[in-house]
């Protein structure tokens, strides 16, 4: 399948604020963002003022660039998103957030994303104690998340479990970093997922 394969800075530089997609890195001085204050490539420097359309297709942007899902994947989910009763943009981040690599990541257990995405495919994580290889696959409520025995040695893992104390957990979840386990213990608010997204340009956009 294809991914994106180039330097993961060029992104938020693009979008012009940090979209956290490298871990640790982000939070340091190293963080391209705080670097180089302006767009990547030869404009990235010129000023410019952004039409309504440009406005949206960049809030679309900064949202799939975050989750790491490609265009077809993420149109799929703003259809699901728009079948669900509730508000639509709310929905689509809700089903964004519940993707497995992202709970993976979120209880701490991958520094980032694309981590979270890689464990999971690399078949370390299990999903109520089956072993599943689909970051996609969409969590609910009372649905245990874990890391497969054989791989709790893994250097990464270890280096990620001793650092989950620092990493924020957010409220809708539950992690016993001990026993190599976390819990959904209800869908995500839209306040609880912290994205700088205006989804509702997302929606304009693909409402056209
Ligand atoms: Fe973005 Fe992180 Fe790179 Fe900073 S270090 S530009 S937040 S990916």
């Amino acid at each position: 399948m294809a991914r994106y394969r180039e330097a993961l800075c060029r992104l938020c530089r693009r979008e012009g604020e940090k979209l956290f997609l490298k871990g640790d890195r982000c939070y340091t001085e190293k963080c391209g963002v705080e670097r180089r204050k302006y767009g990547p490539g030869q404009h990235g420097q010129r000023r410019k003022k952004l039409s309504d359309y440009a406005l949206q297709l960049r809030e679309k942007q900064k949202a799939k660039e975050t989750y790491g899902v490609l265009e077809g994947q993420f149109k799929r989910y703003y259809f699901a998103a728009d079948k669900k009763k509730g508000v639509t943009g709310s929905n689509l981040l809700q089903l964004l957030e519940s993707r497995l690599d992202n709970v993976f990541y979120r209880l701490g257990f991958a520094a980032n994303r694309r981590q979270a995405r890689q464990m999971v495919l690399h078949g370390h994580v299990t999903l109520n104690g089956r072993r599943v290889n689909i970051p996609s696959c969409l969590v609910s409520a009372d649905d245990e998340i874990g890391i497969k025995e054989a791989s709790r040695k893994n250097v990464q893992i270890e280096e990620n479990i001793s650092k989950i104390e620092h990493r924020g957990l957010p409220d809708w979840l539950e992690v016993d970093a001990d026993n190599f386990k976390g819990k959904v213990l209800r869908p995500p608010t839209r306040e609880e997922i912290e994205l700088p997204v205006q989804e509702q340009l997302i929606i304009e956009l693909y409402s056209k």
